[in-house]
């Protein structure tokens, strides 16, 4: 990195990244933020080991096809992959949407097949550590990732550096405690932000109020979009929110078929769309979940201070519906120390800015882009 803390593309190496999800895997020729090439396939029914491995091979070389480069012009390989992992040894661990990866030696299989260094990270830090080098963190050196969809996840950066906690598992910011007499997590905790706060919180929140008979206007609001929705033939004008839940056809099907209402199953989306035209349950649900949100970003505040608070994924998209009462609850009970921003060095004014909270910058690519900045990153640390 340069001295003014941002890191310039067109210095860098280039590197393949790979995003392995649990519903797609994604491969980019990189440089920096800067994507050469890019692909991506299914993760595919029953994603065993040798069947997402050889889908990684064929796409990897489909990359470097595309962009007309050789793989001995390629300085190494970073995977974004999900936990539980060990990053040390590049081992994956049975991650939930990865049942059949028991104990899977990943970076050892890619270094012997490719003959370049590689490195395995759980897939929020690598999207930290891509919003860090080449997104909204930049020229920062403390700042703390949270991406907000079905899931939440994390991801810190502490002067610079990755925090990986003594085993791998810091960062869980979707299992800090917000309620401790609240409902169990599906982690084995209790009251986790994630479980009132996440796309899959939301939509658990009003299917239990309409499942209790609250829920009738929101009902008729969903049957009247999803109806819609299912007679428009650009059905690509309207998903503003993309929680990665379930697909808005599949729930128009389920809806509108359906008449027992104790078994239906609205998505985050739709609840968020009914928000935004005023039905006052789905407002109280978003409501609940940004205070929710707030109170993890005072918790985050006091444990990290950071300069900045990154925050991406879908459920972001809401916008001030959402951050609205987040930012308040953060303001009233933040301790004003750790909202003050960074301490001025000696020489510099002291007026500084205040911890920001701010969106992520790279979107979708935030997975791809942080795993091939693994090798600027463990360079840079051995360099
Ligand atoms: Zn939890």
């Amino acid at each position: 990195m340069s001295e003014d803390g941002k890191t310039h593309s067109h210095a860098l190496p280039l590197v393949i990244g790979i995003d392995l999800g649990g519903t797609q895997i994604r491969v980019a020729i990189l440089r920096g933020v800067q994507i050469l090439s890019r692909a991506a396939t299914l993760t595919g029914q029953n994603p065993t080991p040798d069947r997402v491995l050889e889908r990684i091979y064929t796409i990897l070389q489909q990359v470097l096809d595309t962009a007309g480069v050789t793989l001995a012009e390629i300085a190494g390989i970073g995977v974004a992959a999900p936990g539980p992992l060990d990053n040390r040894t590049g081992t994956i661990y049975s991650p939930p949407n990865l049942p059949a990866w028991k104990s899977v030696a990943l970076r050892d299989i890619l270094q012997e097949k490719y003959q370049k260094p590689v490195f395995v990270e759980n897939d929020a830090n690598a999207a930290a550590l891509g919003e860090y080098m080449f997104g909204a963190g930049q020229g920062c050196r403390d700042m703390v990732y949270m991406t907000v969809s079905t899931g939440i996840g994390g991801g810190i950066i502490v002067d610079g550096k990755i925090m990986e906690g003594a085993s791998g598992g810091a960062g869980e910011l979707g299992h800090i405690t917000i309620d401790w007499k609240g409902e169990r997590c599906t982690c084995g905790n209790i009251g986790c932000l994630e479980a009132l706060a996440s796309g899959t919180a939301i939509a658990r929140l009003a299917n239990t109020a309409i499942a209790n008979g609250q829920g009738a206007e929101l009902l008729d609001f969903a049957r009247t979009m999803l109806e819609h929705t299912s007679t428009i033939p650009d059905k690509g004008a309207l998903p503003k929110f993309d929680f990665n839940t379930q697909p808005l056809d599949a729930e128009a099907t389920q809806i509108l078929a359906n008449n027992d209402t104790t078994a239906l199953s609205l998505s985050a989306h739709t609840v968020a769309r009914a928000a935004e035209a005023g039905i006052p349950l789905a407002r109280a649900i978003i409501t609940q979940a940004a205070e929710a949100l707030g109170v993890g970003l005072v918790n985050i505040l006091h444990i990290f201070n950071p300069e900045v608070i990154i925050l991406g994924g879908g459920v972001m998209q809401m916008g001030t519906m959402l951050m609205d009462p987040a930012l308040r609850i953060m303001y009233e009970r933040t301790m004003p120390a750790n909202l003050a921003g960074k301490r001025p060095l000696p020489g510099e004014s002291a007026t500084g800015s205040g911890a920001r909270i701010v969106q992520a910058q790279l979107g979708t690519n935030a997975g791809l882009i942080g795993a091939g900045a693994l090798l600027y990153y463990y360079q840079h640390l051995e360099g």
